[in-house]
């Protein structure tokens, strides 16, 4: 009989890990939300929230064998899960990949994903109203979001507020001083080193003033796109789970939390030793799809090759369809490039064809 393995988040880990188990055992992924959503172009769906129609996919066509069954999962175990309704299902391997929370509109709730269009669509009939607006964070969203803006909307007043010293903390001087220099050219007012004492919100947009920023008494519409949380309720059930200062989950060297030994966790969830991207999840995915393989085959994990994360923060950061600034993790120390190769990897297209096609919905839209 096939073993089985169950994977809690259909998110970008969970659901490409799935994709790559998928003919090897009963593949079970248990996710919160009706529709996985291509958050990386939730960005530029404020400026065009026509995009929408082709980033929110159903999990239908994902897998061929396995299966996507929608619930939240409160627990996990070596040798299965329990649900919020109180069901359990038990599994030979499991791997949390329950990922992280961003402020809306960017990134849907645990709760489907209608709100979260809705979100996008209340946040473009807003900036449509606004003549100024101002983000707040300095990091990979904060940054995109204020290209955006200022390449779709040259004629706003865009202002982007970080109290860290540069753009893009953690990331090279250079790209943060590529992206500033860009962002400069389109206008945007980029104050660093600034602290906003008190935001109204910070889980989603508002019309409110900013008394960091010149004009500060004037009404703008204000993005608070201050960094990732990290889901971890299902960690914090495991009496010996630690976390990071960022409260990722603490795991061992074969990305395992909690003394586990047939249970993992990868993704924004865990403390891999890599950011909270994509490109650490396209490192991760396929070198624990290795240690699945070969543990279902009867090795024990603790024999293979121990997970070894990226040398190099790599990021791809358009600043609109046709500018921006990468670093590519193809060196030790990464290889920054400009505007064209950022634009012909990411900035034109945000993926969206690569994300249909792996969910089964290429030719739709695509
Ligand atoms: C606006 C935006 C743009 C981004 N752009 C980029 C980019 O261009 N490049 C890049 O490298 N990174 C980008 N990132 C970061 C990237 O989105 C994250 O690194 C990525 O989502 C992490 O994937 P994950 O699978 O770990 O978690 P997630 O994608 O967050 O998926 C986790 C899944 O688990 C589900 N879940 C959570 N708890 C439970 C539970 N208890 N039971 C069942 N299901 C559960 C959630 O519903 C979710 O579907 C961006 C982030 C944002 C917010």
């Amino acid at each position: 009989m096939m073993k089985r393995v169950i994977i809690v988040g259909g998110g970008y880990a969970g659901a490409n890990l799935a994709r790559l188990l998928d003919k090897l055992a009963e593949v079970c992924v248990v996710e919160a939300r009706d529709h996985f959503v291509h958050n990386v172009a939730a960005i530029r769906s404020v400026v065009d929230p026509s995009l929408l129609a082709r980033i929110v996919i159903p999990y239908d066509r994902l897998l061929r064998r396995g299966r996507v069954r929608q619930g939240i999962v409160s627990s996990a175990f070596d040798g299965g899960v329990t649900l919020a309704d109180g069901a359990t299902i038990e599994g030979d391997i499991v791997i949390v990949a329950t990922g992280s929370h961003y402020a809306r509109p960017f990134k849907p709730t645990l709760h489907g994903t209608r709100a979260f269009e809705d979100s996008v669509k209340a946040a473009h009939a807003s900036l449509l109203a606004a003549d100024r607006v101002a983000i707040v964070g300095g990091g990979a969203v904060g940054v995109e979001l204020a290209g955006e803006i200022a390449s779709a909307h040259p004629r706003k007043r865009v202002t982007l507020v970080s109290g860290a010293p540069a753009l893009m903390p953690g990331y090279s001087a250079k790209l943060a001083g590529s992206l500033e220099a860009q962002l400069r050219a389109k206008g945007v007012d980029i104050h660093l080193g600034t602290r906003v004492e008190s935001l109204d919100a910070t889980d989603s947009p508002y019309l409110g003033t900013l008394s960091s920023t010149p004009d500060a008494a004037e009404d703008q519409l204000i993005f608070p796109a201050l960094g990732a949380r990290p889901i971890t309720a299902v960690f914090r059930r495991m009496p010996t789970a630690s976390f990071d200062a960022q409260g990722r989950v603490a795991v061992d060297a074969w990305l395992r939390p909690a003394g586990a030994r047939r249970l993992f966790a990868l993704g924004d969830a865990a403390a891999t030793g890599d950011p909270m991207t994509i490109v650490a999840i396209t490192r991760q995915v396929p070198w624990l799809a290795k240690i699945i393989a070969a543990t279902l085959a009867g090795e024990s994990p603790q024999s293979l090759p121990a997970y070894v994360p990226w040398s190099s923060r790599g990021i791809l950061v358009p600043l609109g369809p046709r500018d921006g600034a990468s670093v590519l993790p193809v060196t030790r120390h990464g290889l920054l490039v400009g505007k064209w190769p950022t634009a012909l990897i990411k900035g034109r297209e945000l993926f969206i064809p690569r994300y249909r096609k792996e969910f089964g919905y290429s030719g739709q839209f695509a």
